[in-house]
């Protein structure tokens, strides 16, 4: 099938080389004409494991094509998805403005029936007002074409995203018409072959399936860390208790890390505009609001380790503080809400110097907070170590799981260990003499 493309970030250039990949004629369309360029020139924008392969191929077989030409988007293909950023306004409520410009250049320029897929996270009712503007746009131009809106939220996960596409767990197909549920069932059935994986339903339940997705992860996270956090204070010890109850099959390993709190281009902004959806509704949702109280609260948590161990934040002036890891979780390099973040940034105020190490995450990093002294970017995790007064893990990248501690010790200046993902044994650091500070677990001083 003839498919387009509007928005070639994560999710956009995902969904095109994999749909390519499975013999699709894949046009991808964005507004940023430099990520364009740099798509035609066979340059990736992101880190995404196995991304590179699969558009390569796809791009000398000429099955995915990338543009920044809006009617030759639109004319390419009679199935149009919509995978543009849906970023939070002033309210938290997601913005709903790039969704609703793709609508209207479809709506202005399309000569014959369209299938207008929206893979983009929306709230409740978006389908309806992408409905609304196409209508509207074409009563203007005085034209009757027949048009369906779909809605076919996304589940892949950054860092695991060619995977999760090629073998999803399910697809969400939401729909009002039996022709568009035809269409989407011809489209991906390369992905079905095994057992269907499509789950059809009316739209507003689509919409609402992805928040749901999304918002109980989140609650399963700041859960683990209201349960750390009172580990803590009551001498327990977070990781037992995560095993003894991920044993229980109803309550299941996944999902119950205790750390520094969830980040990332969707939780927290798909956790906010669930509850902005509430209040509009006028519905006290008090669960949801928790959820996002108790993560901004954990992202500051490791900070207040890091103060209390040196004496205040007071004295953290001039101190060395060594980062392992920026990005929000391993495998990527987006810094979006990650928690690094919001560390390095109150560590900056308090004097501190950050040295740090990610395999992927610096550039984005650097992009992010421009050339500044109290920011060094180090070639290697223990070159970070150097002279610093200490290290914090803030992302469990594979090359941090087990670290030479003996170069470590040579590198740092006091043998100090914040860690933010519960990586290391305390019992082994404990008899190797260092100070060793987790999330949940009792400090080894
Ligand atoms: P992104 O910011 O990486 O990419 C969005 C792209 O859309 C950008 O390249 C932007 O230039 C482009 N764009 C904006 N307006 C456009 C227009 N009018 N026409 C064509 N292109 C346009 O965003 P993302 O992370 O890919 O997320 C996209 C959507 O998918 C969001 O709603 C997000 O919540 C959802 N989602 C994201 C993930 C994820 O892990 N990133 C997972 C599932 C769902």
């Amino acid at each position: 099938m003839k498919l387009t493309i509007f928005g070639a970030g994560y999710v956009g250039l995902v969904t095109g080389a994999c749909l390519a990949d499975v013999g699709h004629q894949v046009l991808c369309v964005d507004v940023d004409a430099k990520k364009v360029a740099r798509l035609n020139a066979g340059e990736i924008p992101i880190h995404e494991p196995g991304l590179d392969a699969i558009v390569a191929r796809n791009r000398s077989f000429g099955t995915l094509e990338f543009t920044i030409d809006v009617a030759k988007a639109v004319d390419h293909a009679d199935v149009l998805f919509i995978a543009v950023g849906t970023p939070p306004d002033e309210s938290g409520a997601a913005d709903l403005k790039y969704v609703l410009a793709v609508a209207e250049s479809v709506g202005k320029l399309m000569a014959e029936p369209k299938v207008v897929v929206i893979k983009s996270t929306v709230p409740v009712g978006t389908s309806d007002k992408v409905r609304s503007k196409l209508s509207q746009v074409l009563a203007s131009r005085n034209v009757t074409l027949n048009f369906d809106v779909v809605s076919n939220p996304e589940f892949l996960k950054e860092g695991a995203a060619v995977d999760d596409f090629l073998k999803p767990d399910r697809i969400i197909v939401g729909t009002e018409t039996n022709y568009a549920r035809e269409v989407m069932k011809e489209l991906y059935k390369p992905f079905n072959r095994n057992h269907d994986r499509v789950l059809y339903m009316d739209s507003r339940s689509a919409e609402l399936t992805k928040y749901a997705a999304n918002a109980l992860l989140a609650t399963k996270i700041s859960f683990i860390n209201e349960i750390a956090n009172l580990a803590e204070r009551l001498g327990a010890d977070i990781e037992e208790v995560r095993r003894g109850i991920g044993a229980d099959p109803r309550i299941g390993y996944h999902f119950i890390y205790p750390g520094l709190g969830y980040g990332g281009s969707c939780f927290p902004k798909d956790v906010q505009a669930l509850g902005r959806t509430a209040t509009e509704l006028g519905y006290d949702a008090p669960l949801i609001a928790a959820v996002e109280t108790v993560n901004n609260r954990q992202k500051t948590t490791m900070f207040g380790k890091i103060a209390a161990h040196f004496g205040g934040a007071d004295r953290l002036g001039g101190k060395r503080i060594a980062v392992w890891g920026l990005a929000f979780k391993p495998n990527t390099d987006d810094m979006r809400e990650a928690p690094s973040r919001t560390l390095v940034e109150a560590l900056w105020r308090s004097g501190a110097t950050v040295t740090a190490y990610d395999p992927v995450a610096m550039p984005e990093t650097r992009r992010i907070y421009g050339d500044r002294p109290d920011l060094v970017f180090a070639p290697d995790k223990y070159t970070a170590l150097d002279g610093a007064d200490a290290v914090v893990v803030c992302t469990e990248w594979q090359q941090f799981r087990a670290p030479d501690f003996d170069e470590m010790d040579r590198r740092l200046a006091s043998k100090v260990i914040f860690d933010g993902r519960n990586i290391y044994s305390p019992e082994h650091l404990r008899r190797d003499g260092w100070t060793y500070i987790s999330i949940g677990r009792p400090p080894v001083t």
